[in-house]
């Protein structure tokens, strides 16, 4: 399979320029960016960028996976059970690979927080 088409290259930007994106919102983007896109080649490529570590899936409780750039350092999420709306939460340690007690190497790990975001707590009182 052709490794760097320009459809993998629309694909990498639009999810770095929307940042939490689902998969109805990246179709949406890339064929305003590229029109003969095809959404088979859109699932194509998200499963290919994800395994080659361009883009990462961030599975979530409560609606359908986001996806992001794996330019920003991996960080822990949190996401809001009243309006959907999904944060990053920096860390700060950064993450080093290490093997646990095991015998399995831990090359990455994510958190994801669910609550209720400042918004909506403010709206409720
Ligand atoms: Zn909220
Ligand atoms: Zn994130």
């Amino acid at each position: 399979m052709e490794r760097n088409t320009i459809q993998r290259q629309v694909l990498v930007k639009v999810i770095k320029n929307l940042a939490h994106s689902t998969i109805p919102d990246i179709i949406e983007a890339c064929k305003k960016e590229f029109p003969a896109i095809s959404v088979g080649t859109i699932y194509r490529n998200l499963d290919s960028l994800e395994k080659d570590g361009l883009i990462r899936r961030i599975p979530t409780k409560f609606k359908e996976d986001v996806y992001e750039s794996t330019c920003n350092p991996v960080h822990d999420h949190f996401i809001c059970t009243h309006c959907l709306s999904i944060s990053d939460l920096p860390r700060n340690e950064k993450f080093n690979e290490y093997t646990n007690k095991f015998g399995d190497l831990i090359q990455e790990s994510s958190i994801m927080y669910y609550g209720i975001c400042n918004e909506c707590l403010n709206k409720k009182c």
